[in-house]
């Protein structure tokens, strides 16, 4: 049975690649009929923040990524936050002590500074810890527990040799133990540092395969000397391709958004959010690049995850997103876009029967060009307010013409006749109005629209109109005749 989990430290929102490694374990999971484990690695209180917990459940959460055993779900392994499984940890680092594979370090912040400055005068390029704790005799630590010292528990790496694994993504990766320090598994307040918790807890919860980011590789000689230690049987392991930006830096906020919920309050899909970062590293063997979740979970398999970094570009997945966008139908449309308009300030938090309709009519004249929900609020404003902005230069060119006095005077007496301001009424009137002027379409079209919506380019002009409404648009026609003057 897969087992495999994502082990999130709640140090902040999480960033996009976090998220993509969680995915990446999830329908790993599905396609082998696995479990999917959340836990929370919470011991480093220092860089503790709230509500980052919160974040990754959302996020989780929003792509459609249900745990099947963790925090709000429980199972059968005990409390899925590591700080409620302290004595745990405890309890097995004193066991090493004992079997002298770890033992206590008493010394003080104080004492590792001076040694870091040794080192460094002599010329070293990295300190290590010197292990002098290692070599106290048992009385000497009897003596210095006695006088209420306070001690961390450090791992007793063995001083010679190698040791290696096989990574699923990058192959066989060896380490020569010397060049590891004696790292610390338990702090003198008695939390465990991530090395500890995580080992142990990949074992009691019997994870089969860990997923997890290439900046872990460094931390494998201490793992897997763990295991050893410990007569454990390590899990499988497979290590993704970091994310870079363009620029082949790492992924990072110069690069535009990074953490995950700026995208999903950008007004990404999940659909297409979950196809993108499916593609974060992995492909399905062919050129395809939309693919569903039931797809995406039948084909994904590790050996498809490149063992290169992966360069991360926001416009791919903009136009992934419009792609997803397109594909709703307008109800679905309208129910994602409201709560952005809504937000924006261009409807209100309690919608009326009226004012739901109009939304529903003007939301979908603009599916077609939005890239992100939030899209909606730019490209549809006029719709909703009178003062939206205006085009100058547009203006300008169209309102100093000879032949605009004449046309809107002609096109407010002819479309208050209508009686029914229908797209092919008001098109057919418009056409009327061009043939009587004797001048090109563009000539009316183009003015009319720089009225009636501030700017250049929209939706087709005469649905627009329909959906404006007759009101809106002699309105904004009367307006447009005060340009005249004024130009
Ligand atoms: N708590 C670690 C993190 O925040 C987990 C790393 C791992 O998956 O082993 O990424």
């Amino acid at each position: 049975m897969v087992r495999v989990r994502y082990a999130p430290s709640p140090t902040g929102s999480p960033h996009v690649g976090n998220i993509r490694t969680a995915l990446f374990n999830y329908v790993f999971a599905r396609h082998h009929g696995g479990k999917f484990i959340l836990r929370i690695e919470d011991t480093d209180r220092n860089r503790y923040v709230p509500g980052s917990e919160d974040d990754i459940k959302w996020s989780l959460r929003w792509l459609g990524i249900e745990w099947d055993e963790g925090p709000d779900v429980g199972g059968p392994y005990g409390p899925y936050h590591q700080s409620q499984r302290l004595a745990i940890y405890q309890e097995i680092a004193h066991r090493l002590v004992e079997e002298g594979k770890a033992y206590k370090c008493f010394c003080t912040p104080e004492d590792l500074e001076r040694m870091r400055e040794a080192q460094k005068a002599m010329g070293a390029a990295t300190t290590m810890y010197d292990r002098r704790c290692r070599r106290l005799t048992p009385e000497e630590v009897r003596a210095r527990e006695a006088a209420g010292l306070p001690y961390v528990i450090r791992f007793a790496m063995p001083l010679e040799g190698t040791i290696g694994y096989e990574d699923l993504i990058h192959g066989y990766t060896e380490f020569r133990n010397a060049l590891t320090d004696d790292f610390v598994m338990l702090k003198s307040d008695g939390y465990p540092t991530y090395h500890l918790a995580n080992i142990v807890d990949d074992h009691l919860m019997e994870i089969t395969h860990v997923i997890r980011g290439d900046e872990w590789i460094s931390s494998m000689p201490r793992h897997l000397n763990l295991y050893k230690a410990l007569g454990w049987e390590p899990p499988k392991f497979a290590h993704l391709p970091l994310l870079l930006g363009p620029d082949r830096q790492k992924l990072s906020k110069r690069h535009g958004h990074v953490q995950f919920v700026e995208f999903i309050k950008e007004g990404y899909l999940p659909d297409a959010m979950f196809n993108f970062l499916a593609l974060c590293g992995w492909n399905p063997g062919d050129d395809r690049e939309i693919l569903s979740r039931e797809e995406i979970i039948e084909l994904f398999s590790l050996e498809r995850v490149s063992d290169n970094p992966f360069v991360f570009h926001h416009d791919k997945l903009l136009w992934m997103n419009g792609v997803y966008i397109r594909r709703l139908s307008k109800e679905q449309l309208v129910e994602y876009c409201l709560p952005y308009l809504q937000e924006a300030g261009l409807l209100p938090k309690e919608l009326d029967e009226p004012t739901r309709a109009y939304a529903e009519r003007v939301i979908p004249l603009e599916q077609e060009k939005m890239k992100v929900l939030k899209d909606v609020v730019s490209l549809t404003d006029f719709f909703f307010r009178d003062d939206y902005p205006i085009d100058e230069a547009a203006v300008r060119k169209w309102y100093t013409q000879p032949h605009i006095p004449q046309m809107l005077e002609e096109l407010i007496r002819r479309y208050e006749a209508l009686e029914s301001f229908d797209a092919e009424s008001v098109e057919r009137v418009t056409r009327e109005v061009i043939a009587w002027l004797g001048v090109k379409g563009g000539e009316v079209i183009h003015p009319v629209r720089v009225a009636l919506s501030g700017r250049t380019t929209g939706p087709s002009l005469f649905e627009m109109m329909a959906v404006l409404g007759k009101e809106r648009v002699l309105k904004r026609l009367r307006r447009a005749q005060g340009w005249v003057r004024s130009s």
